[in-house]
């Protein structure tokens, strides 16, 4: 192994979600102002020759792969669809093809674990004041340019240090950290699918909830096996152009639209996350745009997350968005007629309380993750009896 520096030991780091928090020299989003050396493009670039010579104790076998002529692999996992040659590695970092076969070589080995209130996922409208045992590997399927997780997310399993848990030892800590859930965050649980579905089904059977902290850049069939045991999801729609999904991410935005309709059909509690940043994603019409099309194919019900972008990585010269917009969206979101908005990354803002969409009072008080007022009942407000979309008890 690689010898490591202080930074890449992140146990027990803190942090939102990967690739949330961001920035760059105020370089408005547009084809003719972008710099050619920060765009965020990553579909198809696998690592050629970069695959080490025989695999680890962390390895294991794809969950979800082809094999093709002449000993090459695709993995089904994301739309990413990566092809490798034997002695490759993948576009995500995590994954190698080794004498024709898909390994995964992060399995048991994570680089970031810590037990945090479920309300900094962000997930405010599940279980509120829960802990989520929280896990990562290295690795990511995106290259967003203001990821606040990069030194893990871009980084091989096998670069940084890491911890020994297997699915069952993950399982056994959640219960000792007295968490109610484990959650599949920091960096991008998709790269680390086979890890995250043999422990999500160890946690189910030991009533444990699970819960992914996702771009939602995964392809359906491995979604859909993981909804069997999945209890809640965010997702973080990073933008709602798919230009801007390219530049700034590395990604594209229909693959994460078709995982919002599918967790929707699937029943699955979820909230979305948008980070608002000066430059790309700061687009009035855009939003109203992203709003319109929440109300038509899921409903109003899902809890939308307005982030305030901070100056990160790639992008550490751009502002932080100013709190007057993120104030704005939020009224913007609501006149449009999504029912719970609120703003990320603005402590003490009262719109992170929640109030029910019918009569308007005040349901659940937050200060930062501490909840001084909590005025449901089962599932409905205390006052008026409306449904309160999620999953409360
Ligand atoms: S999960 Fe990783 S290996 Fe699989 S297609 Fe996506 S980027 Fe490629």
């Amino acid at each position: 192994m690689k010898k490591i520096s202080r930074r890449d030991f992140l146990y027990c780091s803190a942090g939102l979600l990967a690739c949330t928090t961001p920035a760059y020299a105020l370089w408005p989003f547009s084809d003719k102002t972008e710099s050619p050396s920060i765009r965020a493009s990553i579909r198809g670039k696998v690592f050629k020759g970069d695959a080490p010579d025989k695999l680890w104790k962390w390895s294991h076998e794809g969950f979800s792969y082809k094999k093709l002529k002449n000993s090459r692999v695709m993995c089904n996992i994301c739309p990413n669809h990566c092809v490798l040659s034997p002695g490759d590695r993948s576009a995500c970092r995590s994954k190698v093809n080794l004498k024709g076969t898909l390994y995964s070589l992060a399995y048991g080995n994570p680089c970031a674990v810590n037990t945090d209130p479920v309300e900094k996922k962000p997930l405010y409208h599940f279980k509120p004041g829960s802990k989520a045992f929280s896990i990562a590997t290295a690795g990511c399927n995106f290259r967003c340019l203001n990821c606040q997780n990069w030194e893990i997310s871009q980084s091989r399993p096998e670069d940084v240090r890491h911890h020994e848990l297997f699915p069952g030892d993950v399982v056994k800590e959640a219960g000792r950290a007295d968490a109610q859930s484990i959650a599949y965050t920091y960096s991008e649980a998709v790269t680390y699918f086979e890890y995250m579905i043999d422990t999500a089904r160890l946690a189910r059977d030991a009533n444990l909830h699970n819960l992914l902290i996702s771009n939602g850049f995964i392809n359906t069939p491995p979604l859909l096996e993981l909804c069997r045991v999945l209890d809640a999801a965010n997702i973080n729609l990073k933008s709602f152009r798919d230009a801007v999904y390219q530049q700034l991410n590395g990604g594209r935005l229909q693959p994460v639209l078709n995982t919002l309709k599918t967790l929707h059909e699937q029943g699955i509690h979820f909230e979305i996350t948008t980070l608002i940043v000066p430059g790309y994603v700061d687009d009035e019409d855009m939003l109203k745009q992203m709003c319109g099309w929440i109300l038509a194919h899921i409903g109003p019900d899902y809890p939308l997350h307005l982030l305030r972008f901070f100056p990160q990585y790639k992008l550490d010269r751009l502002p932080p968005t100013p709190v007057s917009t993120l104030v704005r969206f939020r009224e913007l979101a609501m006149e449009e007629g999504i029912h719970y908005v609120y703003p990320g990354n603005v402590p003490d803002h009262e719109g992170n309380n929640t109030y029910c969409h019918n009569c308007k009072k005040l349901l659940v008080e937050r200060k930062g993750y501490y909840i001084p007022e909590y005025h449901i009942e089962g599932n409905q407000c205390k006052f008026c009896h409306t449904i309160i979309p999620g999953v409360w008890v």
